[in-house]
């Protein structure tokens, strides 16, 4: 019997099943479809994401993050909207300060490969069919088997079972507009990426992808500002490539030379999201919590990081050192990660508003945002920090007002660690307490659940500290100034790695 059951092998499952074995958890990962899938989807791979695949590695010691961007084209510059002025990712303060194009199905297979050498399980042509679970276990029917877990993972994406049968409600607000999208090779390939918008017929953007491909995105006029009726309908009606040469034209009054068309797809600006993340011992991560209007490359994104979140706690909660808000209080997956999704609702329909708006104001909103984006640091350096995942934070107003470092619950940098790099130090499976004193004070909080290792001092924000201790998922739990009283650096490592301390 495995310890999790995982139902989805997308991105988000294969990843949340990645980090749980790295973590000592046995997991299954159950797909109902035949083999991989063959449409790229997403291909953006946001900084903070490439951070999260770095702590995974294979058995041969080489980083999936280092795998993944070998197959990808790395870009300095990632669009938000389609707008002409593009967000700057080169001054960011990461190891992959760019964003990373590449197809979601690659970044699939490098993850299924990476489970497949592990000896994870990924059992394809097996969809979950019914679930029910009790205090002691989760069991998951795929047809007329019974398999019993400790706990359920629905990963199973935007119409998930999980959800549905868990009974975890999914409010939202329903499809306005169905722009499309095709993965197409034209004869004369695109190098940059280029955007169009007509007041009266739509907008048309281009831009290059991996594997010689052009990706065409937009909307005509005419599929926005729909009823969700019309909208529903419109989605269903499929799109071929005639089809797609004639939208293109409409909008453009040009012709694109399109030679083939490798996928055409329909999407909406449907935006729903799980009222929880967690029922009992079922949990939802990726589409199945929360989907939107796949714009700024972030669906995937934010669901790959619920896996970072999701994974090392449930870990955790299963090998018993768990403290108890990291199940059901401040830091628990659900009140961690909602209200990143919340943002995630706020921005793509703000995204959708910007691109989909047809009118004069919408020519004048756009032209606004582009000057914000070019004369206005702090927005340009907000929405740099929120797209590219790596300024998001978990209940830092809340522990400021509590009196804990102002460091706490945000991400971690990559900090010169003993060992080299923190990234390449922490492990989904213990704590990591980085020693910023010159004797070394802290060397004796080391642990089997606590890596204790020495710090070089950094400029700016992380200036004058004595210790943080930095959560398996790269987040602050507890810093404490230069000068702090060591006892509340050790009362920190023992709470946080404490299951009967109270949060
Ligand atoms: C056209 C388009 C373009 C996009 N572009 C981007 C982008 O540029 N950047 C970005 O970040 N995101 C983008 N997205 C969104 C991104 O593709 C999704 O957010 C991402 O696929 C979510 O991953 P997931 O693993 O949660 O779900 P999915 O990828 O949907 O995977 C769910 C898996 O569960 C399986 N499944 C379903 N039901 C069952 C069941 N009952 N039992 C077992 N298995 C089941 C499915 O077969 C599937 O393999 C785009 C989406 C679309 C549609």
């Amino acid at each position: 019997m495995p310890q999790v059951i995982v139902a989805g092998a997308g991105p988000v499952g294969l990843l949340a099943a990645a980090l749980l074995d790295a973590a000592g958890v046995s997991v299954e990962v159950f797909e109902r479809s035949a083999g991989p899938s063959r449409n790229a989807k997403a291909i953006t791979v946001h900084p903070r994401t490439l951070e999260v695949l770095t702590v995974l590695r294979t058995t041969g010691g080489q980083r999936i993050a280092d795998i993944l961007r070998s197959y990808g084209t790395p870009l300095p510059r990632a669009h938000f909207a389609a707008l002409p002025q593009t967000l700057d990712y080169s001054c960011l303060d990461t190891p992959y300060p760019f964003v990373l194009m590449v197809p979601q199905t690659r970044t699939e297979k490098v993850l299924a490969d990476h489970l497949d050498h592990r000896g994870v399980r990924v059992h394809h042509n097996t969809p979950v069919t019914a679930l029910e679970q009790d205090t002691a276990a989760v069991r998951v029917s795929t047809g007329r088997t019974v398999h019993e877990a400790g706990y359920l993972i629905g990963a199973d994406g935007a119409h998930s079972l999980v959800r549905r049968q868990a009974g975890i409600a999914f409010p939202g607000s329903a499809p306005s507009a169905v722009p499309f999208v095709a993965d197409v090779v034209l004869a004369e390939p695109r190098p940059t990426a280029s955007h169009y918008w007509n007041r009266r017929t739509g907008l048309l953007s281009v831009l290059p992808i991996p594997d010689g491909l052009n990706r065409v995105f937009g909307a005509e006029v005419t599929d926005t500002q729909l009823t969700p009726q019309q909208a529903r309908h419109r989605h269903k009606q499929p799109l071929t490539l005639p089809v797609l040469r004639d939208t293109i034209h409409r909008i453009t009054g040009h012709t694109l030379d399109i030679r083939h068309a490798h996928w055409l797809s329909r999407t909406t600006d449907e935006n729903r999201h799980a009222d929880r993340y967690r029922t009992g011992r079922i949990l939802l991560a990726g589409d199945a919590a929360h989907t939107q209007l796949p714009a700024g490359g972030q669906g995937l994104n934010v669901g790959l990081q619920d896996a970072a979140n999701l994974a090392w706690k449930l870990a955790a909660e299963l090998q018993g050192w768990a403290r108890p808000s990291l199940v059901n209080g401040d830091h628990s997956y659900t009140r961690e990660r909602r209200p990143v999704a919340e943002q995630l609702t706020t921005d793509t329909l703000a995204q959708g508003a910007l691109m989909h708006t047809f009118t004069h104001g919408g020519e004048a909103l756009r032209a606004m945002f582009c000057d914000l984006l070019i004369q206005d640091t702090p927005t340009h350096e907000r929405l740099a920090g929120w797209l590219s995942g790596l300024a998001v934070a978990y209940g830092t107003a809340e522990r400021a007002e509590a009196g804990h470092h102002p460091l706490t619950g945000t991400r971690a940098p990559d900090l010169a660690v003993r060992e080299g790099s923190l990234l390449r130090t922490l492990r989904p499976d213990r704590y990591l307490l980085a020693d910023f004193t010159p004797a070394a004070d802290f060397s004796t909080l080391a642990g089997p659940r606590v890596h204790v290792t020495s710090a070089r001092p950094r400029p700016g924000a992380w200036s004058g500290l004595a210790a943080a201790l930095i959560r398996p998922d790269g987040y602050v739990a507890h810093a404490a100034h230069a000068g702090t009283e060591p006892d509340v650096t050790a009362a920190a490592v023992t709470t946080w790695t404490s299951p009967h301390h109270a949060a």
